[in-house]
């Protein structure tokens, strides 16, 4: 699949941060803190969503955006850190719920319509997949997930089908301990010593795009992958739709934390 990297892509995600608080509640630690990281990101998919807004190259241009600057602050933040236990072949933490935006599901949608011919020459039926885990999983909460212990329907011999667009919530959920991982999956108690890096510059880029989407008119809230994946499948215009305003995976939305109350946070920031 093309992704289209020319479109509404600025280079303005070489921003920084380093501050030595990582919540983005808390102080905003000089012209390199996570709120000035946090308001750059937003003024650079602002940027992006003015120039791009109404075109098809929106959301790859949005992602690429978002990801480049994940990799590249990720790499910053943890530098000196313990190497992490995540790598290729383990799957371990993919029974978890994942979230994403609606940018990130369109793409994924993008992504499973034009791998599916593919994929089902060699045997995977990859909607079919997405539609069942769904169904069994829909309404269920944290715990219940991690109960049911039902794999991501994306992996296949511990390999991301989608590892190329995948969302945030992935790139941002990262361990230094495998053991921890395993204890976790299988329902025993314990403590996992996640990156903070990771999870940081991940909550502050999907903060920053979600704002930007919200200012833009645009669905900004967080919704069940597998859900908005089914919904977006189901639509071939899901993605003009959304352009045009409409919160198209409405009915997949995760509901923990309202839109109005995360709304309010993202102004009190910007305006910090
Ligand atoms: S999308 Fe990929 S990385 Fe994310 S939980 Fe599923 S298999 Fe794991």
């Amino acid at each position: 699949m093309v992704i289209n990297r020319q479109s509404g892509y600025h280079g303005q995600t070489a921003t920084t941060f380093c501050g030595a608080d990582p919540e983005m509640a808390g102080h905003d630690g000089g012209d390199s803190g996570p709120l000035s990281f946090f308001k750059a990101q937003h003024r650079a998919f602002a940027e992006t969503l003015k120039t791009r807004q109404g075109s098809g190259g929106l959301v790859d241009g949005l992602l690429l955006q978002a990801w480049d600057s994940f990799d590249r602050n990720v790499d910053i933040q943890a530098e000196g850190q313990p190497p992490l236990a995540c790598h290729k072949g383990c799957a371990t933490c993919c029974t978890l719920r994942v979230t994403a935006t609606a940018p990130e599901v369109l793409m994924i949608d993008r992504y499973v319509r034009w791998s599916d011919g593919r994929f089902k020459s060699i045997g995977i039926d990859l909607p079919a997949r997405i539609a069942d885990a769904d169904a069994q999983t829909r309404g269920l909460d944290e715990a219940q997930r991690v109960a049911l212990r039902l794999r991501c329907p994306y992996i296949q011999n511990g390999i991301c089908l989608i590892y190329q667009v995948r969302p945030l919530a992935c790139r941002g959920h990262a361990s230094y301990d495998v053991h921890a991982c395993v204890e976790a999956a299988a329902g025993r108690a314990g403590e996992i010593p996640y990156s903070e890096p990771h999870r940081v510059v991940r909550s502050l880029v999907q903060n920053a795009l979600q704002s930007s989407l919200r200012d833009a008119g645009l669905a900004f809230r967080l919704y069940e992958l597998n859900h908005a994946v089914c919904i977006a499948l189901r639509n071939e215009d899901c993605c003009r739709e959304w352009l045009s305003g409409t919160d198209v995976f409405a009915p997949a939305a995760v509901t923990e934390v309202a839109a109005d109350e995360m709304a309010r946070v993202y102004d009190a920031i910007r305006a910090s």
